[in-house]
């Protein structure tokens, strides 16, 4: 089958190393360089975890998603990810963490829950002031996102998938499976992938999925006082540290930094590219702010930088692959799709294959049991 993939994010690289394994003829278009920075999948790093708070089938698939990892490993010949486990912290009876233990319940062996000093022993950076416990999992770490797009990228040339970097695409006829290039030409597939992130609202307004918004995250990235940085660089990745509000804390493994995000502070920004602008100073106070009272010497930690990035949200934040005629649209993001990439790339080489049903395929991405 001739398959012409729009995106060369995560999913729309996921999905061709899928699909090409699988003997299609595979074709790439990326309107800027593959991991340029307005992509939602272009950062030092991403995190797995298996929490999913009241979503079974979402924790089943991130379980799942492992395996799929495991594959892509052996077919790049290398490993980008750190498997320091993952640690969330209770502060409140059914706050986030509260939640992912109960849904972790009889589905999930792996995950504990720890005791104050267990965390400490986990990472004596963190404060347990007004922790009630930790939830942790080992099935649980680091991918380094950024490596994975450049090891994708050379790996899928080495097998012949083409791949158009800076070519846009301004038009898809989703009937006649039909793309239409920047410059005009014409592009002809039997199956075409939106995988186009952020930017599909505008790429495909009638077939994208309804209510994605985009949202100007910012991420800072630290240096921890003295004492401290033995501790964080064999920290897990600290997923939500607990109350109302989380955040979220990665370690600096394997020479990246220390980076901190607080999601609820995200604002609502015009589109991927908008999200970029430099981060504020007053943005980047109140992240480190949040996080001064859940550290230890909180105030110490020095910023190193600080930028803005897009979260592209969907409704209750559901995965969304569903077809529009001859193309599958793919909005898998939200602020956790890219532990999934792999593994929906492999689904949707089978749907395309004839061996999942469309509706199958969306119901389950949907998180939908
Ligand atoms: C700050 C932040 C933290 C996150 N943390 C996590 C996490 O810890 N764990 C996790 O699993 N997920 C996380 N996510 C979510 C995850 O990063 C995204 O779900 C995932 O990267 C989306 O990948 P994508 O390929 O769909 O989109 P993108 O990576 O945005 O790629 C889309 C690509 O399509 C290209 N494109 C768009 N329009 C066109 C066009 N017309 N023609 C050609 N090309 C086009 C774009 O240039 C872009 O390169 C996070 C996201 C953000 C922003």
């Amino acid at each position: 089958m001739r398959v012409a993939i729009v995106g060369g994010g995560i999913h729309g690289l996921s999905t061709a190393w899928a699909l090409a394994r699988l003997g299609h003829e595979v074709e790439l278009f990326e309107q800027h360089e593959i991991g340029h920075a307005a992509a939602a999948s272009a950062d030092e790093h991403r995190l797995i975890r298996t929490f999913y708070p009241g979503e079974a089938g979402y924790q089943a698939m991130a379980r799942a998603a492992f395996d799929a990892w495991v594959d892509l490993w052996m077919d790049l010949g290398e490993r980008h990810y750190v498997p320091c486990g993952a640690l969330a912290l209770c502060r409140e009876e059914g706050d986030w963490t509260d939640r992912a233990r109960l849904t972790a319940a009889g589905l999930d062996s792996a995950t504990e829950t720890l005791p104050l000093d267990e965390i400490r022993r986990r990472n004596h950076a963190l404060s347990t002031d007004g922790v009630r416990y930790g939830l942790w999992s080992p099935w649980g770490g680091v991918l380094l996102a950024r490596r994975i797009l450049a090891a994708l990228q050379a790996h899928l040339a080495a097998r012949g998938v083409r791949l158009h970097e800076n070519t846009g695409v301004r038009a898809i006829d989703t009937v006649a499976g039909e793309l239409t290039l920047a410059d005009g030409s014409r592009h002809h597939a039997d199956l075409v992938i939106a995988a186009a992130g952020g930017w599909l609202p505008g790429l495909l307004p009638d077939s994208a999925p309804p209510g994605l918004q985009s949202r100007r995250q910012t991420l800072v990235y630290a240096e921890a006082p003295t004492g401290y940085a033995n501790a964080w660089e064999n920290s897990p990745a600290i997923i939500d540290l607990g109350g109302e509000r989380g955040g979220y804390a990665v370690p600096p493994v394997v020479g990246t930094g220390l980076k901190f995000a607080i999601p609820d502070l995200a604002r609502p920004a015009t589109g991927p590219e908008a999200a970029l602008a430099p981060a504020g100073a007053e943005i980047v106070a109140d992240v480190m702010g949040a996080f001064a009272g859940w550290l230890n010497d909180g105030t110490q930690y020095r910023v190193v930088s600080a930028r803005g990035c897009c979260y592209t949200m969907a409704p209750e934040e559901r995965l969304h692959l569903r077809f529009a005629a001859r193309c599958l649209v793919v909005a898998a993001c939200s602020g956790h799709g890219f532990k999934f990439g792999p593994l929906l790339g492999q689904a949707i080489a089978e749907c395309a294959g004839g061996g999942l049903a469309p509706a199958d395929l969306a119901r389950w991405a949907a998180g939908r049991r």
